[in-house]
């Protein structure tokens, strides 16, 4: 589903990706773990060219992101991204921030949206808070409301980008159950996160990281089991 090989970013003269390779398979589940600092949020956001590479290739569904020319509407129509400050569009309601894209992107009518919104709102646990607008949410809440609206696009794959580090203690789990029911139905996911229980408990594999590069990459039990 997405392979990353050779990859290496500068910014400027720093380089904050040193020949990062790595794949995730269909239906996978990858934590990135690592210091502040390590290139993961870059990494991830070169998936969905957010970020430009230097040099290397990233495959996404067959696409290669790394092309100039590939259709990137597409890759990010596939590869939904979940970041750590919500992003919803504050002037409009839950509602509407999960029927934008819908309409406009899938092309579907404004009902059908609207439909598979109130679903997936049910889904995350907050159906009741439709009409309401963002600011009237609580981190945790705009958070899944996040969640759905990427699911609204039926994507192959959804970014994680430490989807809880902006959230109040008490939040957290709310969010990472959700994640966690996503994860048990098979999406595939790549989340960078500093919660080490959600990565012993989900992830396929996790990928350590350290100044721009993959320094250690195993099963859950190989990094949090003691010897
Ligand atoms: P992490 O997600 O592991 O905290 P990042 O990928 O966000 O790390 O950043 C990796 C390094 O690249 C950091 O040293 C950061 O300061 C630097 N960096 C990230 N974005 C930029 C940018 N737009 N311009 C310059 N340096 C950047
Ligand atoms: P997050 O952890 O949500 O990725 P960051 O604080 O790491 O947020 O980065 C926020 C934005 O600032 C990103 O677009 C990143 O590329 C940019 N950025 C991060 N570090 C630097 C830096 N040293 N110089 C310039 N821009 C940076």
């Amino acid at each position: 589903m997405i392979e990353a090989r050779e990859v290496s970013k500068f910014y400027g003269a720093f380089q904050a990706l040193k020949n990062v390779s790595f794949s995730v398979r269909d239906g996978e589940k990858v934590v990135i773990i690592g210091p502040s600092g390590s290139g993961k949020s870059t990494i991830l956001r070169s998936i969905n060219r957010l970020e430009t590479i230097d040099r290397g290739t990233i495959i996404v569904d067959g696409m290669d992101v790394s092309d100039p020319k590939v259709d990137i509407c597409k890759v990010r129509e596939e590869i939904g991204m979940v970041f750590q400050s919500f992003n919803l569009f504050p002037h409009k309601t839950v509602l509407e921030n999960l029927t934008l894209a819908q309409t406009v992107v899938r092309k579907r009518n404004r009902r059908e949206a609207e439909q598979i919104a109130l679903e997936l709102l049910k889904k995350v646990g907050i159906a009741e808070k439709a009409a309401a607008y963002p600011a009237k949410l609580s981190g945790g809440q705009q958070q899944r409301v996040a969640i759905a609206r990427s699911l609204a696009m039926n994507p192959k794959a959804i970014l994680f980008d430490e989807p809880t580090s902006a959230l109040d203690p008490e939040m957290i789990g709310e969010v990472l159950d959700v994640m966690k029911n996503l994860a048990q139905e098979g999406m595939t996911m790549v989340v960078v996160t500093h919660e080490m229980g959600f990565a012993r408990e989900v992830a396929d594999r996790v990928i350590f990281m350290d100044h721009g590069q993959i320094v250690e990459e195993g099963t859950p039990e190989h990094f949090f089991t003691s010897p």
